[in-house]
C-alpha cells in the first residue's frame, strides 16, 4: 500500500522482502530479496535507496542503528522503532514521560530465579488484583505473544516460558476496557506534526477487527487521545505514521501500544480522509509538506478481511463483495489460511450504522467470519483471552 501510494508522487520504491511471493513485491519498483534482520541485506537496501522506512516491525533493531549511524537517512529511525519493538522499553519510556500507561512491571530476562519471578508476579497482583495480563516484550502481534491469566500457577507457566526464550516479559493490570481507539500522528523530522480523527477499534481474541470515524465515544475524551498522541509522538521523535493505540478506562485515556509505520488502524484513510496514511508516511520520511487530514464523509468504516474455516480464498469471491454498495475492497494478495488477515473493506457514507453494516456485509462475502460481539460497541468483547 505503501507502493502504490508512491507510485503517483513519482517516488520509486525497492522492497526488501524475504521472499518473491512476498505481497509488498508486486507493487514495489524494485526488490532485493533479504531479511530484515541481516545487516548485508540492510545494507544492500540502503545503498539504492535515499530513505529507509518501515511496513513492519520485525527488523534487527541493532541493524538499522548501524545503518543509522552510517549515515543513511532510517525514518524513523531505530530510538522511535524501539519503542514499538519493545513492549518493555515502551511502558517505561511513556511512564518516565508521564504519558499514562495501564500499571505495569517488567520481569527481566535472564536475571531472576524462578522463585525471584513467582514473587514479583504475587506482589503486583497483591496490589492489582488478578487476572493480570503477562506480554513478551519483543515478537508478538495481533495478540499472539499476550496472555491473561487468573492465578499464580498459570502466570509462573507462561513466565517461566517466555523467559525460557530470553525474552522481558511485561506483568500488567487487566483494564476494564470500555472502548479501544486509536490515534494516527504524522511527523516530519523537523518535527510538523498532523494527526488524523481518533479512530473506534473493535477486537475480538486480541485481533482487530473493525474500525470506525469518526468514533462514537466522548468527544472529550477523543480530544484527550488525540493530545496524548501527539505527546507521545513528539517524546518518541517520531518520523512518518506513529499509530497510538489506546484504551478508555473511566473517562481516561491509556496508551496500550505504538506503531512507528502506518498502521492497520489507519487503512480507512485511503478512501476516508483527504490524504491517507500512506501518502503522508512516504511525505513525512522524504521530508515533504504534509497533507490534510480531515474527513472525505461524515462516517467511515473499515472492516478486516481474515480467512474462513473453508479456507477459501477472497479472490475468488470479490464478486460478492462488490456488489455492495461503496464497498471498496484492498486483497493483500497473501495465501488464505483460516484466521489470517487477509485484506480489508472500507465504506463511506453518512451516518456509522449504515457504513458499518455495508462494510461488514462485504467482508462476510469475501468470506470473514463472524466476529464473536458483531455488532457491538468497542471494547465490549476485548477481554476473550487470545
Ligand atoms: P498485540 O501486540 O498482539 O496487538 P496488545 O498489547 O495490543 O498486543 O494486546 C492485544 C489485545 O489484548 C488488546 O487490543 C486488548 O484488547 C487486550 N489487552 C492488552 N492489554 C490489556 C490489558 N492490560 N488489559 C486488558 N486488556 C488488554
Amino acid at each position: 500500500m505503501l507502493a502504490e501510494a508512491a507510485s503517483p508522487l513519482g517516488i520509486e520504491t525497492v522492497v526488501l522482502a524475504e521472499r518473491p511471493d512476498d505481497a509488498a513485491c508486486p507493487p514495489a519498483g524494485a526488490v532485493v530479496l533479504g531479511s530484515p534482520t541481516s545487516a548485508t541485506d540492510l545494507a544492500a537496501l540502503a545503498a539504492r535507496a535515499d530513505a529507509v522506512t518501515f511496513d513492519h516491525e520485525q527488523v534487527g533493531l541493532a541493524e538499522v542503528a548501524a545503518l543509522e549511524a552510517a549515515g543513511h537517512a532510517v525514518r524513523p529511525g531505530a530510538a522511535t522503532l524501539e519503542l514499538a519493538v519493545d513492549k518493555a522499553r515502551c511502558r517505561e519510556r511513556l511512564a518516565a514521560a508521564e504519558i499514562p500507561v495501564p500499571a505495569f512491571v517488567v520481569l527481566k530476562s535472564p536475571g531472576l530465579s524462578p522463585a525471584e519471578r513467582l514473587g514479583a508476579l504475587e506482589s503486583f497482583a497483591d496490589e492489582h488484583g488478578w487476572p493480570l495480563v503477562l506480554k513478551a516484550a519483543r515478537g508478538g502481534y495481533d495478540g499472539k505473544g499476550v496472555w491473561f491469566v487468573a492465578g499464580p500457577g498459570e502466570a509462573q507457566a507462561v513466565a517461566e516460558e517466555v523467559a525460557s526464550t530470553g525474552v522481558d516479559l511485561v506483568v500488567e493490570e487487566r483494564v476494564a476496557i470500555e472502548a479501544e481507539l486509536a490515534v494516527l500522528v504524522c511527523r516530519r523530522p523537523g518535527g510538523e506534526a498532523v494527526v488524523w480523527p481518533t479512530v473506534e477499534t473493535t477486537q475480538s481474541g486480541g485481533v482487530c477487527r473493525e474500525l470506525l470515524v469518526p468514533s462514537r465515544i466522548d468527544p472529550a475524551v477523543l480530544a484527550s487521545a488525540s493530545e496524548v498522541a501527539r505527546r507521545v509522538a513528539e517524546k518518541a521523535r517520531a518520523v512518518g505514521v506513529l499509530a497510538v493505540e489506546l484504551f478508555v478506562n473511566g473517562g481516561r485515556v491509556l496508551v496500550n501500544e505504538l506503531a512507528a509505520r502506518p498502521h492497520n488502524s489507519g487503512h480507512w484513510t485511503i478512501e476516508g480522509s483527504v490524504t491517507s496514511q500512506f501518502e503522508n508516511h512516504l511525505r513525512a520520511v522524504l521530508d515533504l509538506p504534509l497533507g490534510d487530514t480531515s474527513l472525505n464523509a461524515p462516517a467511515v468504516a473499515t472492516v478486516n478481511v481474515f480467512g474462513g474455516s473453508d479456507a477459501g480464498d477472497p479472490r475468488a469471491r470479490v464478486g460478492g463483495a462488490l456488489a455492495v454498495e461503496g464497498a471498496h475492497v484492498h486483497l493483500y494478495g497473501k495465501v488464505p489460511r483460516p484466521g489470517r488477515k487477509l485484506g480489508h473493506v472500507t465504506v463511506t457514507g453518512h451516518d456509522s450504522d449504515g457504513v458499518r453494516a455495508r462494510a461488514w456485509a462485504a467482508a462476510r462475502a469475501l468470506g470473514t467470519p463472524e466476529a464473536e460481539g458483531t455488532g457491538a460497541r468497542a471494547g465490549e468483547d476485548s477481554g476473550v483471552d487470545p
